[in-house]
């Protein structure tokens, strides 16, 4: 029996010790109401300011156009709510956050357009311009999907909906503290990030708006944050969250590479050992921790349930539904086969994760799929 192997950073990571540190003298001193006009007030609106130039600098964004939240399914709420008249154009593989909310939308009035993505997990930039060319209220894409870390394109659909006038949201929840993120560079109307996902708390986000005036708040109240969304600010998660920002940018570029030389042995041990198993976006760009492969002969709920048993902890689709029943719908959408998508399983690693871990996982995979 394994000790615990987190393999599902996809779900959500945990708070870093530089960032719990940040955040305890928060909960005991400075825990001033940040719009009270006395000294503790101010102080703690400081530690607010502080963070949000942290969470700037993590996407090359000013200060002034990050918007905290209670998280990235409020962030990108908010900017489908702001949109909700004309056409919305999304994919199939979005996040739930995304789909319900378009769903919704839907419902109050809007035309939505989701594009198809081919087995690579790809979308056809053709048909997202033809899409385009009808006029449209709103492109919202992932920047890198959840599930399987098939990057899109994102530079160059930035590109084509400034050609065509048309504002852009980009969910880079699971892009921050992976990819680079160039706010100031490209040219993206609305970006959504999540703390809990780059080792920060549960319970804050960031919507970045080039223009936060452009949004119309779903929360209204106190006027927090300059009457983008009301409702005392979450100090603390605040300040953990511009640490762990300043730390993803800081670090990203080691933690990515030791997290890829893990995944890549995770697979080629996995692929050679275990027969028939395949990867889910194996051509496409891919983020560097995540691995989403399929295993014949399996149902994956219950060979998570294996696994976790095992003290091996990966996931058979997005966490948000992981009560579901319904296999994955982005493997679904990638291959067109329901058997496929009840066949594959995501490991998602994190750099905390170590050499033993995947020494481990692996026979304890393998041993599994023999089992199963
Ligand atoms: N978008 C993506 C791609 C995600 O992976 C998640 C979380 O799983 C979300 C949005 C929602 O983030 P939050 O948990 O902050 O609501």
């Amino acid at each position: 029996m394994p000790t615990d192997i987190f393999f599902d950073n996809n779900s959500t990571t945990p708070v870093d010790d530089r960032v719990l540190a940040a955040m305890l003298p928060i909960f005991r001193e400075s825990f001033g109401n940040p719009s009270s006009s006395h000294a503790m007030g101010a102080l703690a609106a400081q530690h607010i300011e502080r963070a949000r130039t942290q969470v700037a600098a993590l996407c090359n964004a000013e200060p002034d156009q990050v918007v905290f939240c209670g998280s990235a399914t409020e962030a990108i709420n908010t900017v489908i709510a702001s949109f909700d008249q004309g056409t919305i154009i999304t994919s199939v593989v979005e996040h739930a956050a995304t789909l319900e909310s378009v769903r919704q939308a839907a419902n109050r009035g809007a035309r939505v357009v989701t594009l198809p993505v081919d087995q690579k997990g790809a979308l056809d930039l053709q048909q997202l311009e033809s899409a385009l060319r009808e006029g449209v209220a709103l492109v919202t894409l992932l920047w890198a999907n959840n599930e399987t870390g098939v990057i899109f394109p994102i530079a160059d659909i930035a590109k084509l909906c400034s050609t065509y006038s048309s504002p852009l949201h980009v969910d880079a929840v699971q892009a921050a503290g992976k990819l680079e993120i160039d706010f100031s560079d490209v040219p993206i109307d609305y970006l959504s990030l999540s703390s809990h996902k780059i080792f920060g708390p549960k319970g804050i986000a960031a919507l970045i708006a080039r223009s936060p005036r452009t949004l119309r708040p779903l929360i209204v109240g106190g006027g927090q944050e300059n009457g983008r969304r009301g409702g005392t600010e979450n100090v603390p998660a605040i300040v953990g969250f511009g640490v762990a920002a300043d730390l993803a940018k800081r670090e990203r570029v080691s933690r990515m590479k030791r997290v890829k030389s893990l995944r890549d042995r995770l697979e080629a041990h996995l692929l050679s050992r275990s027969k028939g198993v395949w990867i889910n976006g194996a051509s496409s760009p891919r983020l560097d921790n995540t691995s989403n492969m399929g295993f014949p002969g399996i149902d994956a709920d219950a060979f998570v349930g294996m696994l976790s048993a095992r003290g091996l902890f990966a996931s058979a689709g997005s966490a948000c539904h992981a009560h579901s029943i319904e296999p994955s719908h982005v493997i679904q959408a990638m291959t067109g086969a329901r058997k496929l998508a009840s066949q594959s399983v995501r490991f998602s690693l994190s750099h905390l994760n170590t050499d033993a871990d995947v020494e481990c996982a692996i026979a304890t995979i393998a041993d599994a799929h023999q089992a199963f």
